[in-house]
């Protein structure tokens, strides 16, 4: 993530920060505040310890570290940590240890704050305000500014990128911003599921209650994601009520609103409906084009070399980009970066050139997936199944039959039909196309189909 800033933070500071959200503080500090990071070297993380007696760390916190390490994808970096003794005293003392006064004095700073998970560019300073999110909006300041007091839960429902998760990271700052000592706990839906597996299997089920019960805001991203997970609801369950019944602020986020969660225990549904619930609606042209003029104000704020994006370009990718705000966002840093590795200026003809390419992309990927539909309806089939690695015949023919016709239709490259189908070797969709280029003329059954088939999709 951009928004990292790794010569301020150590690899294990940044590991530390996640284990702390699923640690009892009492166990971190015992544990893992002493701890130290010396050195990464080809994948072998050393931490030290200052205690003999705080060796065990590593084998005791390991799911912990596996999972943040994990979590952070940090996988590829960091392959092993291993636990030294230092000889060092651990003591905040600067003249005492010079090597590891670095490294310590950000992890203090560090975990004094709760902000950790949230975006510093999430604010509500960044968000523009347009008819489609104006009442979530002003619903999610009310909340920030009286946390458990205005709407209790606020519920931010809406498509894929329309900002709830850009709101409710607002909230978490702007709670924080206005200095009261609250605890701030932003976590996808996915995650609280993840930690609570996580803990049920290492039997420490009251920690991870103590942790989500503590809080004094509970930010809770993507519900539906549980929709259809019995034991996690239950557990979230309590914790809201357990949250509620305090009068501690919760804030839920979904793709839908409550009613149609229909996977989801009606009692749940009818809780989420006790406070207020708001939508976010796809933005209209002129949010689009004020969205994208402040991602690209932060853009030059963050690399001061980008080059500017006049309103007249904007409007024209949002124009062209109806669908998502995150799509639209990367066609834009897109453009930008094409424009200055080829030194071009940043106008509306070298946007269309730019996004050729893009643009083209969707439309095929459509029209591939307009002929998949066809057959697959032709066959008794879902598209998915034509994608599937599965080679029983049932599928196989369907399968062949589709890439023929996308190659008759769309003059597809082998490559891209073998990526749509299922990531086949193009070799293989040589063969398909062959097999029922001779096929058809022996087998009328099969040639009338085709037939059909072309004639509905052309
Ligand atoms: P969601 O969680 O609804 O899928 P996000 O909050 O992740 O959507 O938003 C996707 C991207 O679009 C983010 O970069 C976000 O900052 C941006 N975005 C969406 N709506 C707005 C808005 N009204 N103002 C500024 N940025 C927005
Ligand atoms: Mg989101």
């Amino acid at each position: 993530m951009s928004s990292r800033l790794p010569n301020l933070q150590s690899t294990w500071d940044e590991i530390l920060s996640e284990i702390r959200k699923s640690v009892n503080p009492h166990r971190f500090n015992t544990w893992l505040r002493p701890t130290r990071q010396e050195k990464l070297e080809s994948g072998t993380l050393v931490i030290s310890v200052p205690d003999p007696e705080l060796q065990q760390v590593g084998e005791k916190f390991r799911p912990q570290i596996e999972q943040a390490i994990r979590r952070l994808h940090l996988d590829g970096t960091v392959a092993r940590v291993e636990v030294v003794l230092t000889s060092r005293p651990a003591a905040e003392s600067v003249e005492a240890a010079p090597a590891a006064a670095p490294t310590a004095a950000p992890v203090q700073k560090k975990l004094e704050f709760d902000t950790g998970s949230l975006k510093p560019e999430y604010t509500f300073a960044t968000f523009v305000v347009g008819g489609s999110n104006q009442f979530a909006h002003a619903a999610a300041r009310a909340v920030a500014e009286k946390p458990g007091r205005t709407y209790n839960p606020l519920f931010l429902y809406g498509g894929v990128g329309m900002g709830k998760t850009h709101l409710m990271h607002a909230i978490g700052h702007q709670t924080k911003a206005l200095g009261r000592p609250l605890r701030i706990e932003y976590v996808t839906a996915e995650d609280f599921t993840n930690e609570m597996i996580s803990h049920l299997r290492h039997d420490s089920m009251i920690a991870f209650r103590d942790r989500y019960r503590s809080v004094d805001v509970l930010l809770i991203d993507d519900i539906q994601f549980i929709a259809n997970k019995e034991r996690i609801q239950e557990e979230f369950f309590h914790t809201f009520n357990a949250l509620h019944g305090a009068g501690k602020q919760v804030v839920i986020s979904s793709d839908r609103p409550p009613r149609e969660l229909s996977q989801l225990e009606e009692r749940m549904r009818s809780r989420f409906e006790w406070g207020l619930t708001a939508d976010l609606q796809p933005p209209d042209l002129e949010t689009r084009t004020a969205i994208l003029m402040e991602k690209s104000q932060l853009e030059r704020t963050k690399h001061p070399h980008t080059l500017e994006l006049s309103p007249a370009v904007a409007e024209f990718l949002a124009s062209k980009i109806k669908s998502n705000v995150r799509e639209l966002e990367g066609a834009m840093i897109r453009l930008l970066a094409y424009c200055a590795l080829k030194g071009l200026p940043v106008t509306i003809a070298t946007a269309e050139e730019a996004l050729k390419n893009l643009l083209n992309q969707q439309q095929r990927k459509l029209d591939i997936e307009i002929i998949a539909k066809a057959v697959a309806e032709s066959f008794n089939l879902r598209v998915a199944d034509l994608k599937t690695r599965n080679n029983s015949q049932h599928i196989v023919f369907p399968r062949q039959v589709a890439m023929y016709l996308t190659r008759q239709l769309l003059d597809a490259s082998l490559p891209e039909i073998a990526r749509f189908f299922g990531g086949k070797h193009h070799s293989t969709v040589i063969h398909s196309i062959r097999k029922i280029e001779q096929e058809r003329r022996v087998n009328q059954a099969l040639a009338r189909t085709l037939a059909h088939l072309s004639e509905q999709l052309r």
